[in-house]
This record gives structure tokens, sequence and C-alpha cells, in this order.
């Protein structure tokens, strides 16, 4: 039967995509044969056991992460051999929101400077798991083993929700899986503008599309090749506009000339773009980074100077603004937030310690029932 072309998007990041790899163990599941049919233009490489996808490159740089510019528009598909579905990777010292994690895939098209990608992975390609029938029987199956337990999943953290959607159609079949599914909430975080996917779907509200936000310098300057801010809006107020629920991610906050008027000005827009009684909560985390990052950006990106910045080492490994800087920012940013939100969405910090909570929202996640149960109740229904 002919795959029927799924929507695209004008500025969508499959467009970045210059060449497709399928590797022997992707070969025969039904999704594979749905992407290739849909790959129009995209050459297609088969490659036998052993090769990788830069076993077909010529004149590509040979180090990681010089790699990694070129390796964005290369795309694998293949199987997941490990578990779809885990925990978050968060710390224990810093306050957890006990949220899990659909692994689709790795790496991203787009192309933030901060991105944290660039120091986990270790391979410059994209990589897209063909094998849903065992991300979807593990969910059955984790629903089975607690069904009392309310499960808020997303799979925006090992790369974007939306960025390869157009291609593989995943949300289509993620956002009907979790419809009319008590106790389960799908998050699709993204910074692209590419959901017309997600347009004539049923999802029961259970699916919340989720975008990240910052200064609109910030966006500019150091998210390269997502979408503009305006788009962003654009696309979350169509999605509220057939119901979904939405979600914002102020994620990394990043100190720079004029942030004051920058965040104001962001979260302006999105309260003329979005209802605020249709978004479910918004997250703020100041930039952090693995030490390693700082080395792998700046070479790739040497005309950007946020990490230049005075940093300290964090309980969790990583670099973080001084804590004076980071409730200045977290202050502005709630009190902005407060004016405008409505007040059952849930406003909160990314990884932070309780005295940080403390000195900026006057409470402490543990005296509100703790991070989990704030945000299980935003997301009741
Ligand atoms: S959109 Fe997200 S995953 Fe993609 S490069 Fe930016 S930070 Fe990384």
């Amino acid at each position: 039967m002919p795959i029927p072309p799924l929507h695209t998007h004008l500025n969508d990041p499959v467009s970045l995509i210059s060449a497709i790899f399928v590797d022997q163990e992707a070969l025969g599941f039904p999704l594979t044969e749905k992407i290739l049919a849909r790959a129009a233009g995209i050459p297609i490489t088969f490659l036998r056991a052993g090769e990788t996808p830069l076993s077909h490159q010529k004149d590509f740089p040979t180090l990681y992460p010089e790699q990694l510019g070129q390796g964005k528009r290369l795309l694998l598909l293949t199987k997941n051999r490990g578990r779809f579905l885990k925990a978050c990777p968060a710390t224990r010292e810093y306050c957890c929101c006990d949220y899990q994690v659909l692994n689709i895939g790795m790496n991203c098209p787009m192309d933030c400077v901060y991105c944290i990608l660039q120091a986990y992975l270790n391979t410059p390609w994209l990589t897209f798991f063909v094998n849903t029938e065992d991300l979807f029987a593990e969910l059955i199956q984790a629903q089975a083993e607690t069904p009392a337990k309310v499960r808020r999943i997303g799979t925006g953290e090992f790369t974007d929700s939306m960025a390869l959607d157009s291609l593989t159609g995943l949300s289509r079949d993620l956002v009907d899986f979790f419809n009319n599914r008590p106790g389960m909430v799908l998050e699709l975080k993204t910074k692209s503008g590419a959901i017309d996917n997600l347009l004539d779907l049923g999802h029961d509200g259970r699916t919340i599309v989720a975008w990240s936000l910052n200064a609109p310098k910030i966006i500019r300057r150091e998210e390269l090749k997502t979408a503009s801010l305006t788009e962003r809006l654009k696309a979350a107020a169509r999605c509220a506009s057939l119901g979904y629920r939405l979600a914002f991610h102020f994620d990394p906050v990043i100190f720079h000339d004029g942030w004051q008027e920058g965040y104001r000005e962001t979260i302006r827009m999105l309260f003329a773009a979005a209802p605020a009684d249709k978004i479910t909560w918004i997250s703020i985390g100041a930039l952090r980074y693995l030490p390693t990052l700082k080395d792998i950006a700046t070479s790739r990106f040497p005309g950007s100077r946020f990490f230049h910045e005075e940093f300290i080492l964090g309980l969790d490994g990583k670099k973080r603004y001084f804590r004076t800087l980071r409730v200045e920012m977290y202050r502005l940013i709630v009190e902005e937030l407060r004016q405008r939100a409505d007040p059952a969405t849930c406003i909160y910090l990314c990884m932070e310690s309780d005295e940080i909570w403390h000195e900026v929202f006057g409470y402490t996640p543990t005296e509100k029932g703790g991070l989990p149960a704030m945000l299980d109740q935003a997301a009741a229904f």
C-alpha cells in the first residue's frame, strides 16, 4: 500500500538532512519502510555489517567534535537494543521532577551552541530507532506494573521531540497511544515549528506540546537552525486551538547584555500568543553544563561569548552561575510569569536546591508535597 506523505513545514528540520543510512538491524521493521517511502529526494544507503554512516563520507573531518556540523545532516535508522523508557537522569543533590524519558533517538539536526548532546554523544550522526513496537510494549508493561502511578513521559531528552517527525511520523503513533490512557501524560518538547502532524489527531488532552523559549537575542545568536520565537509561539497557538495543553521551558536561562528586557519581551510575546489556561507547566533553569562542553562548543562556535562568564562547579559536576545571579534571574522571570500565568500552571525550577527555591518562591517543593506531586497535580484531569 502506498505510504501517504506526511505534513511538512516550511522550516522543517528534516530539510537539513542530506543522507539516510539503514543498518542491517533496521531492516524488516514497518517504520523503516514508511520512513524510506517518505524520504523523497534524500539519498539512502544500506549499510553492510561493521559500516557506519561515516564509512560512506569523503572529505569528512576525522575528529569529533569537528565532525558534528556535517554529522548532523546524516540520519542512521537502527534498532534500539536497550530500553526505551528510563528515568530522567537527574541528580540527588537537586529537586528532581520524577520525569520519565522515552529514548526515541539521539542527536538533532538543529544546532544550539549550548546543546549538552555535543558532550554526551560520541557519534556525530543522528540516530532514530525504528523498533517502536518494543517502545509501545514497554509503555504497556510499565502501566500494567504500576497502574496507579501518574507518569509524565517525554521524548525530548536525547533529541528534539519533533525535529524528525515529518519523516518518521512517530508523534502520530505516540499521541494516539496516549489518547484515552488514564494516568499517563506525554510531553513533546521542541524548538521547531514543525507540528503539522499533530493537527488532525484525537488526543484527549493527554499530550502536552512544549517549546523551549529564550530571550530573542539568545534564540537568534545561540540556537542555530531552530524556529524563531514567533514561529514557535504561532505553532503553540495552533496546538492550543486544537485543544492541546501547552508547556514552556525557559532553559537554559543565559546571562547576557539586556537579559532583563530580553526575557520580559519573550514572556510578553508568550502570553500574547498562547492562552494562559492552556499552559500546564513552565520550567526555568539557568545554564549548566559539563566542563567538557565548553571546549567543544567554543571550538565549534568561536564567536559565542556566554561560556566566558564566571561559573562555579555545582554538586552535580556541572558548571553553573553563582547563586546570587541565578536567584536574580529566576526572580525576574518568575515575577513576570506570575503576573500573567493561570493560577493552575505549575511554575518550577529545574535542578535547583531547596534554598534557591525558597529565595525565589518563598517556599520549597517539600512544603507543597514535593515537585513530582506539584507536576502531577498540574497534569491531572
Ligand atoms: S534543539 Fe535541543 S537537541 Fe537540538 S541542538 Fe538545540 S538543544 Fe540540542
